[in-house]
């Protein structure tokens, strides 16, 4: 060939090759999150979606009402112990690989609402991956959760969550800073 430079490979660092960097890839940048907003935090996860923050930048702006269609689950609000089985099944009917994050004081530990009718942490019926704290979280920090997620799917790839036992159970720690007016303003 006059060639001395031969390059060989094998078809299977090929085949590992584009799962990692291409269907991973292509996976973290199109979560389709199925929203289960039951209160409050509802509002920052519909404002999270709006012009302002737009979650658009980060792939996740189709919000899917159909388990079906969704990978990402993300449980906003106190969840009374009666809609449980309902959460349950959303998440089971949602296609492997899936995610879940739980957003709010009160979905993940039950917040002030230390009652028998709410469910003290989502974590006691489903894999949590990510939790974002906050009573409620703003915008930045749902999407420091989804940017969370976002990670684990590049490093996880398509592993279902049976295989990731119970999530990886994430805190995300808010990030922005706030800022006070200055004396010109
Ligand atoms: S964490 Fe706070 S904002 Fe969110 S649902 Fe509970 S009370 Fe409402």
């Amino acid at each position: 060939m006059g060639n001395d430079d031969l390059v060989t490979t094998r078809l299977e660092t090929l085949v590992n090759f584009f799962r990692e960097k291409g269907v991973n890839w292509a996976r973290k940048n199109s979560l389709w999150p199925m929203p289960f907003a039951t209160a409050c935090c509802g509002i920052e996860l519909m404002a999270t979606g709006a012009s302002r923050y737009d979650v658009a930048r980060f792939g996740a702006e189709v919000m899917r009402f159909s388990p079906r269609q969704s990978d990402l689950l993300i449980c906003a609000g106190r969840v009374a112990i009666k809609m449980m089985p309902v959460l349950q099944r959303i998440y089971l009917q949602m296609a492997e690989p899936k995610w879940v994050i739980s957003m709010g004081a009160c979905a993940s530990t039950g917040g002030v609402f230390d009652t028998y009718a709410v469910v003290q942490g989502v974590d006691q019926f489903l894999p949590v991956d990510v939790y974002v704290p906050g009573c409620p979280p703003r915008p930045e920090t749902l999407i420091e959760g989804i940017m969370a997620i976002q990670r684990l799917v590049e490093k996880e790839g398509i592993r279902p969550s049976a295989e990731r036992e119970k999530g990886m159970r994430h805190v995300v720690q808010p990030t922005y800073q706030l800022t006070m007016p200055t004396a010109a303003e």
